[in-house]
This record gives C-alpha cells, structure tokens and sequence, in this order.
C-alpha cells in the first residue's frame, strides 16, 4: 500500500529548489505549472500515489555535449550544446532548438517542460522537449553559422530521429540554420527523413509553418475576445520583438483590421502611430531575415514613426499586447504598465515572458490573459502537421493547413475555457495547465512506473 499521505505545494516545490539548484526559470515554470495542478488533483488520488506531476518535472535525459567551431579567423572556439528530452509519453519528444548567449540548462528545462503542456494542448501526438547553445548567430558570417550548426549535429544525430525527437527552430534558429542542420544530419545517417522541422518547402517543409505561431497566437487572441463579445477589428496592439513570431502576429492582426504600434529588439523600440501595416511588415521581414538588421533602421526608413532606445512597448497606450520576444519580458512593473496603459488582453506568442507576479497583476485586474503554452502553439501544431506530411510523404496546400491551424488554435481555447472557467472569469494559466496535465498524466498511469 502507498503512504496516501502525501506532499503539499510548498514541500513540492522544496523539492524542486533543492534538486535544480540555481535552475530559477526552470523552477519558475514548475511553480507555475504546480500551483494548478495541486488544486486539480486534490481529489484525486491515482495522480498523487502514481507521483505523476514529481516525474514530468524530472526530464527523461538531459545531454549535454561540447560543439567545437572554427571560425572565419581560424580561432577555434568552443560553445556548449544541449538537448533536454523531457517527456514523451504522448509522442516522440518535439520542441525547437535555441542559439542564444541566454542560453543554460535551465532555460532549456523550462522550455522543454513548458513544451510538453503545450505539445500536449495542440491534440497531436508530441512529447516534449527542447535543445540549443549559447552559441550568439548575431554579427557571424553565414559560413561560420554553417560550420557550427553541422558540428551541433555531429553530436546531436545520435539523440533524434523521426519516431524519436524532432527538433525545430526557436530564437536564433530558422530557415538557415534549419537547413545547415538537416544537411548535415542526412549526409551523416544517409537517411532523409523528418527528423526536423520547420525545414524550407523545397525540402520537406511544411506551408504555414513560418507563419503559425504568430498566427496562432493572434487566433487564440481572438476566441478570448469574442468569448467576451469583443473582436480584433478596431484595436491597437503593442507587439514585442521583430523575429518570425513578431511579424507573422502582425502580420495575422492587421489582415484582422487592428492597427499594431509597436515592434522591438533588445536594444530597443520602435512606435509607429500609423500602424505598421503589410507593406511595412514586408520591409521588416527583408530586414531581420535577409540583411539581418536591427529594429532601429526602421525609423530612418518610415517618417512618423520614433525609434526609442532601452525602451519597451509596454510604455505605450494601446488594447491589446502580444509579447513575442523572449522569457521574463514583463515583470510586475511592467505588467502594471501595461494594465494603466489600457491593455485588456494579453496573448503570448513566446514562452513565459511574463513573470509570476506579472501573471499575479494581469489575474487581479481581470485581463484575458493566454499563457504561451496556449497561446504560442500554433507553432509546433504544424511542426505536428509536418511530421504527418514527411511520414505520408505529401504536401498539404496553405488553404487545407491554414484551417488545420485555425481549427487546433479554437480547440485549444475551448479547452482551456473548460479547465479554467472560475464564475465570470476564464483564467486561461489554469485551464492550458489543467488540460496539458491531464493528457500526459492519464498516459502515464497506463503505463506504470517508468
Ligand atoms: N520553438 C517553438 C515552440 O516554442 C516551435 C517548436 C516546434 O515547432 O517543434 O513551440
């Protein structure tokens, strides 16, 4: 007989510290996650005897490996790579890889764990998992991205495989450094197959793909506002960031009638109080993605619009926020900022940027708030649908895809509603925890202890 008499949060979340020492933002997103799901199982007894939250917050393998590079100077140098394969109960193990200088085994734990919610909210069968370097692509020569993305593969072919682990792109990695990736896998194994997505449509790549999680995210954006009677049309958004997430979100948003304010980087902002509309988004893209330049230039470009150094969006009036840059953007200052500048609606197109006691601010002011593991799945839910491809070997058309996308983007919002609903209030955090949880927990109990 188990000993019923089992754990609390706090004691859970000892735990967690004392075993990640110094891992905050992983320990971060378990709190996050346990908080709800402690109150979802109270009464339920087979999840706590089975320790079904304790095993999904301890990652199957992390592995961890050197990536020597040679760059254009003749320098060696030396960066660390990583692949954390958290959880596959549901699918194989799925989830993007990240060259940032943020980049730690914490944040790849918390991403790999936020990832397995979130693979589990999009219905698919995906587990979860997430890999990168702190390896910075910023200011290198394409021959040198190329030369460490194959050297991160002659280490990490040996972990992944189409039925295995599927990694993607994440900040830092796209289409370039996708395809260096999967040049260098195919040449290794001798083997085409979809072992990565997010590849070019030349190669395996999926339509849409590029376009999901901003798309996504503005989708989800939109079922929490016609939940309550409101819609796009008509709104103002401050969107943070200017990579594939950012532009495709506006990109989605403007199409929908709304006017978005506000791009950024990490240097700084840029307001446009005309809206950045297609033909700037256009721009934009042509910007970031082929001259890999900065935010700033788009003020020189575009009278009327203000470039404001160290600044962030979340400074200026608007309805609605997407923030699509990167993990603990909006802490409580900023959330509060973000409440006194009018903002009723928050949808996350990256994972966690908002911060506990942010989450805490937009809960007390009665926000519509979609966490990133509901609101940014867009992403890795037609990664999901190019693996299908790859596996039937056909391609799908945009128009069958962008439905696709639509139609998981409203099932995850349904859900989230069911789990979350607190009287007049949808608390969406509750709901995408609640209803990731319970598809991985319920496979882990078929399966027993393992
Ligand atoms: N990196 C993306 C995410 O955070 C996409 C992952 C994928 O497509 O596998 O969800």
């Amino acid at each position: 007989m188990a000993v019923s008499d089992h754990v609390d949060l706090n004691q859970f979340m000892e735990g967690v510290k004392k075993r990640n020492p110094g891992q905050t933002e992983f320990v971060q997103a378990v709190q996050e996650v346990a908080q709800d799901i402690f109150e979802f199982i109270d009464d339920k007894e087979e999840y706590h005897e089975a320790q079904i939250l304790r095993r999904i917050a301890e990652p199957d393998r992390v592995v961890s490996f050197r990536v020597c590079w040679e760059d254009d100077n003749h320098n060696i140098r030396v960066q660390r790579g990583w692949r954390v394969q958290n959880n596959n109960a549901i699918g194989p193990y799925k989830g993007g890889i990240r060259f940032h200088p943020t980049v730690t085994e914490s944040v790849l734990k918390f991403l790999a764990f936020e990832q397995t919610f979130k693979n589990s909210l999009t219905g698919l069968p995906m587990g979860g998992g997430k890999g990168g370097s702190n390896f910075n692509p910023r200011g290198k020569s394409d021959s040198e991205v190329m030369r460490f993305c194959q050297s991160f593969m002659n280490e990490l072919f040996r972990h992944i495989g189409p039925d295995t682990d599927v990694p993607a792109g994440d900040i830092g990695v796209g289409a370039r450094e996708i395809g260096y990736m999967f040049g260098q896998y195919k040449r290794i194994t001798n083997r085409w197959e979809g072992v990565l997505t997010g590849k070019a449509l030349e190669y395996g790549g999926s339509q849409m793909r590029p376009e999901a999680t901003g798309y996504g995210a503005v989708y989800f954006l939109r079922n929490m506002l016609q939940h309550n009677d409101e819609d796009i049309e008509g709104k103002a958004a401050l969107i943070s960031g200017s990579g594939n997430v950012a532009v495709h979100a506006a990109e989605k948003f403007t199409e929908m009638g709304g006017k978005v304010l506000t791009l950024s980087d990490s240097d700084g902002v840029i307001h446009d109080p005309d809206g950045i509309g297609q033909e700037k988004i256009d721009w934009v893209k042509e910007l970031k993605f082929e001259k890999r330049g900065r935010i700033k230039e788009y003020a020189e470009e575009f009278s009327g619009a203000e470039y404001h150094e160290g600044a962030e969006p979340w400074d200026f009036e608007a309805d609605v926020a997407l923030p699509c840059a990167t993990q603990n953007e909006i802490s409580e200052d900023e959330a509060r900022k973000l409440v006194d500048n009018g903002v009723k609606a928050v949808a996350e197109g990256a994972n966690m940027p908002t911060t506990i006691d942010g989450v805490e601010v937009f809960r007390d002011a009665k926000l519509l708030y979609g966490p990133g593991k509901a609101a940014n799945a867009g992403g890795v839910a037609v990664s999901g649908l190019e693996m299908s491809q790859n596996a039937d070997r056909i391609s799908w058309n945009t128009e069958k895809l962008a439905t696709m996308l639509e139609d998981i983007m409203g099932d995850i919002h349904e859900k989230t509603v069911e789990y979350g609903t607190e009287g007049d209030y949808v608390n969406y955090v509750k709901g995408a925890n609640i209803a990731g949880f319970k598809k991985v927990a319920d496979a882990m109990l078929a399966f027993g202890v393992v």
